[in-house]
């Protein structure tokens, strides 16, 4: 091809690949939309208006070599056999059909089992199969590694680097048994050594290797461990990890780990995110931004300068909530998780082009922020962005008398049934069904899909060894 077509070839592809709108973005959001029930259609609702919500994976690896109570998994899971060739071809399917479901970006959980059971090079080829059909993937762990386990992920057998970020959440809560070093923990503080050790894993993989990492914190919460969430969310808060999740404990999975009652009010959404802010040191204002059915989710987006976290947006500022409505109307195009940060650059000047009013906004807000988190400490500090979560899964026995109905198309004249159904709808967290071509609520691939799936991997993946690695 002469050079001049070869030039205006390239200019056409980085004139689309800038665009700060995408019209198959658009039409998934649309149709994302148009699913909510009314009562999610809050003008603070990401789903359907920023994203479609974020996604996991199943049935690519369910076993574990740790014991938590309580396990989400199903009592069979963990007599399937880890097995490289069927997690590529499972995520491949499954994120084919999220593609085409729910448009060409989101962010997907690499999840089952004990991701970092896969070898290395498998683990390696399912976060290549996500980017490639424009999932941002997270691996789910329970942080328990071998010393060469991450260096072997971002490196190639022949020794060059292959993955220039990762993404990973590590699972860490004393109710987990069976952690090197720690079989049984006493309490939370006593694994926050292996909180850090964690964290400086990912620190040499960016000395080291020159990869970049995202690192969420997630935990289980029940009664015994409630009491120890604002301690855990004041030490790790300054650990290096960007998100904070919790999650209030569910009678999901298997029953035989089900060990306390994990209902009450100490437990509650309400109790747990007053436990979250006692350990930030302030009020978390969790309406500003809604992911989903604020039942199941609670969020707050923000940093830390120093010891203090400040909130991006407050809500009690009606000018921060002109920026949200801006940001949630203008800026799903842009991308800014996966995208290369020069794709985002030029997203965002082409937007501000076409809309300068958003310059303003934007520069309004910039200007709001630096007044309240002070001058004089933005110079001493360096702003860490930390994201406060609260997911509460529903028990099983609620998911499946409400997905019966839902299935049938069915409206339920119980206030409460009517409620799980509403969650259901509006779920933020979506897995994928390519042998049905449909899309199924976390809380519903574990509460009634995940016994007869494993049931069906256990013959199909007969067990081998999967506590070999210890
Ligand atoms: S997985 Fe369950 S708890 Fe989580 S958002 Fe979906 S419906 Fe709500």
């Amino acid at each position: 091809m002469p050079f001049a077509a070869r030039a205006r070839d390239r200019i056409r592809a980085w004139e689309r690949r800038t665009r700060p709108r995408d019209p198959e973005t658009d039409a998934a959001l649309a149709r994302r939309w148009a699913e909510l029930p009314v009562s999610a259609r809050t003008p603070a609702q990401v789903l359907g208006r920023f994203g479609t919500g974020c996604e996991g994976t199943h049935g690519v690896f369910p076993a574990c070599d740790l014991a938590c109570t309580p396990c989400y998994h199903s009592r069979d899971a963990n007599r399937v056999r880890t097995d490289g060739a069927h997690t590529r071809r499972e995520v491949t399917a499954q994120m084919a059909l999220l593609r085409r479901l729910r448009g060409p970006r989101a962010h997907a959980q690499l999840i089952g089992g004990e991701v970092t059971l896969l070898a290395p090079d498998d683990h390696a080829a399912a976060l290549a199969i996500m980017r490639e059909h424009g999932r941002e993937p997270m691996s789910m762990s329970h942080g328990d590694l071998d010393d060469d386990y991450l260096p072997r992920l971002v490196r190639g057998p022949e020794g060059r680097r292959r993955l220039r970020r990762v993404s990973f959440a590590g699972h860490f809560d004393s109710q987990m048994f069976g952690r090197r070093g720690i079989p049984r923990p006493p309490d939370e503080a006593s694994l926050h050594p292996y909180r850090r050790r964690f964290v400086e894993r990912f620190d040499r993989l960016r000395r080291e290797h020159g990869v970049r990492s995202f690192l969420a914190h997630t935990m289980t919460v029940t009664p015994a461990n409630v009491g120890q969430v604002a301690e855990v969310v004041a030490e790790v808060g300054r650990m290096g990890f960007g998100m904070l999740s919790f999650q209030p404990a569910a009678f999901v999975g298997d029953d035989r780990r089900w060990r306390d009652g994990y209902r009450g009010e100490d437990v509650g959404a309400d109790a747990v995110w007053a436990q979250i802010e006692r350990g930030a040191g302030t009020r978390l204002d969790h309406r500003v931004v809604q992911n989903g059915d604020l039942r199941c989710n609670r969020t707050a987006y923000g940093f830390y300068l120093g010891d203090h976290w400040y909130p991006a947006l407050d809500g009690d500022d009606a000018r921060d909530l002109a920026v949200r409505d801006a940001f949630l109307t203008h800026c799903a195009g842009i991308g800014f998780g996966g995208t290369p940060p020069v794709v985002v650059a030029a997203r965002l000047l082409r937007l501000a082009l076409g809309r300068p009013s958003l310059v303003a906004v934007a520069a309004g807000w910039a200007a709001r922020a630096v007044r309240r988190a002070g001058v004089r400490n933005l110079l001493r500090h360096r702003p860490r962005p930390v994201t406060f979560v609260m997911h509460r899964f529903m028990d099983a026995d609620e998911v499946a008398p409400a997905w019966e109905l839902t299935s049938r198309g069915e409206v339920s004249e119980d206030p409460d049934v009517r409620g799980v159904q509403e969650r259901l709808a509006a779920c933020h967290y979506a897995m994928a069904h390519p042998e049905s071509g449909t899309l199924v609520p976390a809380c519903v691939q574990h509460a009634v899909l995940d016994p007869g799936e494993n049931a069906r991997l256990r013959t199909l993946l007969p067990l081998v060894d999967v506590r070999s690695r210890r």
